[in-house]
């Protein structure tokens, strides 16, 4: 269990309440394509709104780097925040965040009513954890809530800076919900324990690979990073992504798998392709066979996909972070379904640790199967690495 004061340890009747959400979702023409972010947050928002507090919502949105940038207002999250809570929202636009709507809104607050601020990274301090915008925040509330785990690995002024400038600085939830799910799979798991890595690169993966062999009982590997372990093999893998820098670190991981009786999977066969296109010409080959030059693997071949599929099956706990191919083209989606499926199949604790996995078991169906799908990538990666999350740290301890 989290050992960190919650909403649940606070009493905020008629209090000023800064709420820091993840309510970065995506939008295409300033609509919201998948709000599971703002789902996801209503527990905690619920739960002030029905204790009598004055609810301030804040959030990033995007990347504006500092600058006011209209398509990446939370406006839109404002109305559909609204809709979802099934009470007014009220949107402070100011483009400095803390600025005189969001100042007078908040003075006109009555208990259980909802404020909305700007995108805080209208700020350009707010991802440098500057004290003065730290300060601006802290200013308009009694208590503090941190509940955006998607971005609790940062260390930014509305989940950082802030907490030094109020008495009461807790978590929420959605906060709590994320730690328990991954602390208890993580290290404290049903075992047999399996852990399927896939995505890019290595170099992105490193310590978490290093930290899970400690603690799973099988590691599984696939995606584009699994070409380096190929390749460290001996195996000829053309034009496949392939980080020469890693290939003696693939070495030492396949070693240390070894050397503490767990289980490394690698690909034993591979879905090629002549371009890097759904529409490219395809076979599968084996490892001993070996990819020519001209041809690139973009996804595991059959065997590979029956084998790690086995492996899932057999598992009590499994936590799973980037796809196994490139599943965005339909030709090489393959082997991240029958990863996705195995999963939502078996009797066990299943955990999407966020990201493009998230994503996967979203657009494939499964997401309603799983245990629990994080709404924190990157958060979540670090997490796995076994690193303290500062957005988690700010928080008083019990
Ligand atoms: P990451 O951001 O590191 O988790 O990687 C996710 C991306 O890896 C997805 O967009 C996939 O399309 C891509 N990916 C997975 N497998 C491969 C592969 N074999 N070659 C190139 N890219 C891949």
């Amino acid at each position: 269990m989290l050992n960190k004061k919650s909403v649940d340890d606070i009493n905020v009747k008629g209090k000023k309440v800064l709420v820091r959400c993840d309510f970065n979702v995506p939008l295409q023409d300033g609509k919201i394509t998948d709000e599971n972010r703002l789902v996801a947050a209503l527990p905690t928002i619920k739960k002030l709104i029905a204790d009598g507090g004055k609810v301030i919502l804040c959030s990033h949105l995007g990347k504006p780097k500092g600058e006011p940038k209209p398509e990446l207002s939370l406006a839109p999250v404002a109305e559909r925040m609204a809709e979802l809570l099934g009470q007014p929202v009220k949107f402070a636009a100011d483009t400095n965040v803390v600025g005189e709507n969001a100042k007078a809104a908040v003075e006109a607050m009555k208990d259980g009513e909802v404020v909305l601020l700007e995108n805080t990274r209208y700020r350009a301090e707010e991802t440098k954890n500057g004290e003065a915008f730290s300060k601006e925040l802290a200013s308009l509330c009694e208590v503090f809530v941190n509940d955006a785990f998607g971005t609790a690995h940062r260390a930014h002024c509305s989940n950082v800076g802030v907490t030094e400038y109020v008495d009461t600085a807790v978590v929420g939830y959605l906060m709590q919900k994320e730690i328990d799910f991954l602390g208890n799979a993580v290290n404290n798991p049903e075992r047999p324990f399996v852990a399927i890595l896939g995505g890019s690169k290595v170099s992105s993966k490193i310590s978490v690979i290093d930290n899970l062999l400690e603690k799973v009982d099988t590691l599984i590997i696939g995606g584009g990073m699994a070409f380096t372990f190929l390749a460290a093999k001996g195996y000829a893998i053309g034009d496949s992504l392939f980080e020469e820098d890693y290939v003696q670190y693939a070495k030492d991981m396949m070693a240390k798998a070894e050397s503490k009786g767990k289980k490394l999977l690698i690909p034993v066969d591979t879905m090629a392709a002549d371009k890097f296109d759904n529409a490219a010409n395809t076979k599968v080959v084996t490892d001993e066979e070996g990819l020519e030059a001209g041809w690139l693997g973009l996804d595991i071949g059959p065997k590979t996909a029956e084998l790690y599929a086995d492996a899932v099956k057999e598992a009590k706990t499994v936590v799973w972070n980037g796809p196994m191919g490139c599943f965005e083209m339909s030709n090489f989606a393959a082997g991240t379904i029958a990863v996705a499926k195995a999963m939502a199949e078996i009797d066990a604790t299943t955990i999407i640790g966020g990201g493009d996995s998230a994503a996967a078991a979203n657009q494939l169906g499964f997401a309603d199967k799983m245990t629990h799908i994080s709404t924190g990538g990157g958060a979540s990666l670090e997490f796995l690495e076994g690193k303290d999350l500062p957005g988690v740290v700010a928080a008083n301890d019990k």
